[in-house]
């Protein structure tokens, strides 16, 4: 792969599901890789088993430019293992487009993102061995302990708070949303610079959630003068490739 080619696992227009820019009709890429493996990952096929061929980073461009839509959503997987996500977000941006980078958080470095949408991994999102065998055949048992030991990196949440001023937390919580909140507490925490304005929580699933879990997570969002993040994709179309 050479320094202006990204691994793809798709392009599609829709609309933005989740976060601050819920709704707003967007251009997608999925970068195909991811240096965490979640036991609920909604897109396997870009972290357990990545698929899908090496692009230029020029005709990604050209296809966002020519998408018809304003704004980019650079995901994955995780866009920020791979180097030349750098170059894509500054041509994105030169282009014209508004750029989302979705990313966990673990790894930083200088890109252009005109939101950064950052979603630290909690304890819930840890694989047991057999889930991850699985998830990811044999061989992938290790992934448990790998997967936990890199989720929380304390630096790099930092580095892109500092970096980033338009940015958000979003941290998917388990139909438990208390037994999350003591470890987003120590998250937090641990950063500086956020405002309560910039934290979200949205419900676990690939299906929509349970109404007693939307209110437990309801109670907590206005208890702390957080966001409500619903996943407004899995609404509108289900939990389907392309939306
Ligand atoms: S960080 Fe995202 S892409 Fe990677 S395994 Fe977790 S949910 Fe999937």
């Amino acid at each position: 792969m050479s320094a202006g080619e990204l691994p793809i696992a798709e392009t599609f227009v829709s609309i933005q599901g989740e976060g601050k820019l819920a709704g707003v009709p967007s251009w997608f890429v999925r970068v195909s890789g991811c240096n965490l493996r979640c036991a609920w990952c909604d897109t396997p096929y870009a972290s357990w088993r990545p698929e899908g061929p090496t692009r230029l980073v020029e005709d990604l461009v050209a296809e966002a430019r020519g998408s018809g839509v304003r704004h980019a959503v650079v995901t994955g997987g995780e866009p920020m293992v791979f180097a030349p996500v750098a170059a894509l977000c500054a041509e994105l941006a030169g282009a014209g487009l508004h750029v989302t980078i979705e990313t966990a958080g673990t790894i930083d470095r200088p890109v252009h993102a005109d939101l950064m949408s950052i979603s630290p991994k909690l304890r819930n999102s840890t694989p047991t061995a057999a889930r991850a065998r699985e998830l990811g055949g044999p061989g992938a048992e290790g992934w448990a302990e790998r997967h936990e030991r890199a989720r929380i990196n304390p630096a790099a949440l930092q580095g892109l708070l500092d970096r980033h001023p338009e940015r958000q937390l979003k941290f998917v919580v388990s139909a438990e949303p208390r037994r999350d909140l003591e470890e987003i507490d120590a998250v937090l925490t641990g950063l500086t610079g956020w405002s309560a304005g910039d934290v979200l929580l949205m419900p676990e699933g690939v299906t929509e959630p349970a109404p007693e879990h939307r209110a437990g997570v309801v109670r907590i969002c206005v208890e702390r003068g957080w966001r409500y993040c619903p996943r407004l994709h899995i609404a509108l179309f289900g939990n389907r490739r392309g939306t």
